[in-house]
């Protein structure tokens, strides 16, 4: 079957950076799955997907422009250390499930703490980066009504409302 708005696919994806370094790989975790044609993954992917099909490879090259965007100086953020209570110790690197300035959930990163304050990045840890995607597409099948209503994939017998 091939890939179009409204299917769900499952691929396996290595990506590294123009160096050639693994930045993320589905490896372990099972392939990803996701449902074509609602964003749910980065715009130059899902453009490279389109009309491919299973057990097809591709490699795709993602500017960041098609992929999580430049770095924003907005999404730093200096935070009284006191908005990390009951965190026993804060280093630079630690991640922190957060909200951005806009209020959106991102993950956020430590980047400098004193005894007063701590400086946190909510950029996506792929910002800024050409991300070169080798994409193997293990299975493509027709989203749910239910599905595409909600504009996402749903786990085999997940029931949810929202
Ligand atoms: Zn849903």
């Amino acid at each position: 079957m091939k890939i179009s708005k409204g299917k769900v696919v499952s691929i396996d994806y290595t990506v590294s950076n123009n160096q050639g370094e693994t930045l993320d790989a589905s490896g372990n975790r099972g392939p990803l799955i996701y449902l074509h044609g609602h964003k749910n993954i980065i715009p130059g992917l899902e453009r490279a997907l389109e009309g491919r099909e299973t057990g097809e490879s591709i490699n795709a090259v993602v500017p960041p422009e098609d992929g999580y965007g430049q770095h924003n100086p907005r999404l730093i953020q200096t935070v009284p250390r006191t908005a990390f209570q009951g965190v026993d110790k804060i280093e630079p690197g630690m991640q922190f499930q957060g909200r951005g300035p806009d209020g959106q959930q991102a993950v956020v990163r430590v980047i400098e703490v004193t005894d007063e304050s701590v400086k946190i990045d909510a950029n996506h840890p792929l910002v800024g980066i050409e991300l070169s995607f080798a994409v193997t597409i293990r299975d493509v099948r027709d989203a749910t009504p239910e599905e595409i209503e909600h504009g996402h994939v749903h786990a085999p017998g997940a029931h949810h409302h929202h």
